[in-house]
């Protein structure tokens, strides 16, 4: 049978308009699709899985918001949107929710809000992303620094196998799990593939666990198992659509506290940062995020921006920059911003905690102050929520670039860490701008460079960064991805992060889940630098 609307009850698209939309996502990519599918529901993807399955060199890569930064929704083959359809939330109870992948994240937070449930693991995207894409790449944002990334919440998922049937998945006890390797059936093969790579190697896989607060690199193995439960969802958190095809979502929420504090740490030296994160870390800040220098200036360059963003009139803004605008002019601008934001149930208990983190840090003589509006706290989280943005808006002779987009260390090591990175990113002045924004807290940092990319010399210095920005990451042990994930820029690197022995299992598990290899194909595993740089989208 031919890939034509008769196949499945949505629809099919070849026609170039369609094509071109999804070529791009928010990476450095261009990747034309063959066709583009649009399923009603599971039976469809049912039906495209078997569909692929016989004929050969065909493949299926999901896209939902299209909001990633890694090229992890594009293929040359058959994209299959689950967003147009595939999006209605099927129930919220008590504590959880149960949601098809393609339904935006910002729909699913007011639904869930109606209850006073929030899932607190949302990306700074969190306008333009899906619950879908958050699982596949196990997203994480300014929240995760107290409840931890999205595979903390997934309490069970649906998947579509190769094998064309929808399965369901969850944590097992070991008498369930038995029964599971008893299984004759596609199901049961995949039970024993990965419970025998990860059982086998069990201590090289809780060796292998980065050692950092975050990670979205590789497969997370050594999740699934520890000796008392199973858990698959695990494995499919974070692995990019490479293993199976998620039709179902049920998460876990937690209850948000409603009063929020900001303190806002200005710093002209970095070298007390990590004595300053630990300090404040004490005090439990619920956010803990930062922005450096030139993400300041950029602010204040395009102040007439930020009137439309914060919906402020320009008086009453211009007001409210003259701190920044006053250590400009006396030469006090700070290398780094800190914004730690305190939460309480009530007013008084966050306010508490701010000031108590506030008297904690005079010993240091940094410069220090507690917002004393929600308007004061709002400029700040928003020139560190929309630096990307104004970089992409403003600079048109340049485009953003996420190549260095997402990496984590140690919070302890930074002191040392960021003037090396800086050392490294000065050496390239001459192609690119670039801001450093990120979630201090946890050592993870958005390295967003703006390049020319229709110039040759621009796009040969790409894979030369990253690979020296690779190596100092790896030299304090830390991770390539704290939550963006690999697709077609970071995969061709997971042997470099995690060693030869580790990356032989990632290739396992695929072929446990994908022999075939119609899952989403050179994400994860098989990628490779020079096929990414082929396919870097040449325009500005
Ligand atoms: C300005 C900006 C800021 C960002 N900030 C953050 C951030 O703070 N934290 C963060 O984690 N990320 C961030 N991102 C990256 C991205 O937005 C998030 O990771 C987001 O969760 C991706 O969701 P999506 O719906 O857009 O997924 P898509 O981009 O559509 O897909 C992402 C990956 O998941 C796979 N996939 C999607 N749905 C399914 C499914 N149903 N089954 C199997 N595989 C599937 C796709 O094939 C692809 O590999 C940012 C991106 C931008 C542009």
């Amino acid at each position: 049978m031919e890939l034509s609307s008769q196949l499945i009850k949505g629809e099919v698209r070849e026609d170039e308009e369609t094509l071109e939309k999804y070529s791009r996502d928010a990476s450095l990519f261009k990747i034309k699709p063959s066709t583009v599918v649009f399923p009603e529901d599971t039976e469809d993807i049912e039906r495209l899985v078997a569909f692929v399955k016989g004929h050969e060199g065909l493949s299926l890569t999901v896209r939902s918001g299209g909001s990633g930064m890694t090229g992890g929704s594009l293929s040359e083959s058959i994209v299959v949107d689950v967003r147009r359809h595939l999006n209605k939330l099927r129930e919220i109870g008590d504590g959880y929710a149960r949601v098809q992948p393609g339904m935006w994240y910002r729909d699913f937070e007011k639904e869930v809000a109606k209850r006073n449930l929030l899932l607190p693991s949302f990306p700074a995207s969190k306008e333009l992303c899906t619950v879908g894409g958050m699982v596949a790449n196990n997203a994480g944002g300014e929240r995760s620094l107290v409840f931890g990334k999205t595979a903390k919440y997934v309490e069970e998922l649906k998947v579509v196998l190769d094998d064309g049937n929808e399965y369901t998945f969850g944590p097992l006890a070991k008498e369930e799990l038995d029964e599971k390797l008893k299984l004759q059936t596609r199901e049961g093969e995949v039970y024993r593939g990965i419970y025998n790579i990860v059982d086998e190697n069990y201590d090289l896989l809780q060796k292998a666990r980065p050692k950092v607060s975050k990670n979205s690199a590789g497969y997370y193995l050594w999740n699934v198992w520890d000796k008392k439960t199973f858990d698959l969802t695990q494995l499919f958190v974070g692995s990019q659509g490479t293993l199976g095809i998620i039709t179902d979502i049920r998460f876990r929420l937690i209850r948000p506290k409603t009063n929020e504090r900001l303190l806002i740490i200005f710093l002209r030296d970095i070298k007390p940062l990590a004595q300053i994160i630990r300090e404040v870390l004490r005090f439990e800040p619920e956010t803990f995020e930062s922005y450096d220098k030139s993400t300041m200036m950029l602010a204040l360059r395009y102040l007439p921006d930020f009137v439309k963003l914060l919906k402020a009139n320009i008086i009453a803004l211009g007001w409210q920059f003259l701190p920044e605008v006053i250590m400009l002019f006396t030469g006090g601008m700070p290398s780094m911003i800190l914004l730690a934001e305190f939460t309480g149930d009530s007013e008084e208990e966050a306010t508490a905690k701010a000031e108590q983190a506030q008297a904690a840090l005079k010993k240091f003589g940094v410069k220090t102050r507690i917002a004393r509006t929600d308007k004061e706290e709002h400029k700040y989280v928003t020139i560190r929520r929309e630096s990307y943005n104004l970089l992409r808006n403003h600079i048109t002779d340049k485009r953003t670039a996420p190549f260095i987009d997402d990496i984590v260390v140690k919070p302890d090591v930074l002191p040392e860490f960021l003037p090396r990175l800086y050392d490294i990113l000065d050496d390239y002045k001459k192609y690119m701008v670039c801001t450093v924004a990120g979630h201090v807290g946890d050592g993870n940092f958005h390295v967003i460079p703006l390049m020319d990319l229709r110039k040759e010399e621009s796009r040969r210095i790409i894979p030369e960064l990253i690979e020296k920005v690779n190596r100092l990451v790896l030299e304090f042990e830390g991770s390539l991805t704290g939550e963006h994930n690999d697709g077609l820029i970071r995969t061709p690197y997971l042997e470099d992060m995690y060693g030869e022995r580790v990356y032989k299992l990632f290739e396992s598990t695929k072929r446990v889940f994908d022999p075939g290899n119609i899952f989403n194909p050179g994400k994860k595993v098989g990628g490779s630098i020079e096929y990414a740089m082929a396919h870097i989208a040449q325009t500005n």
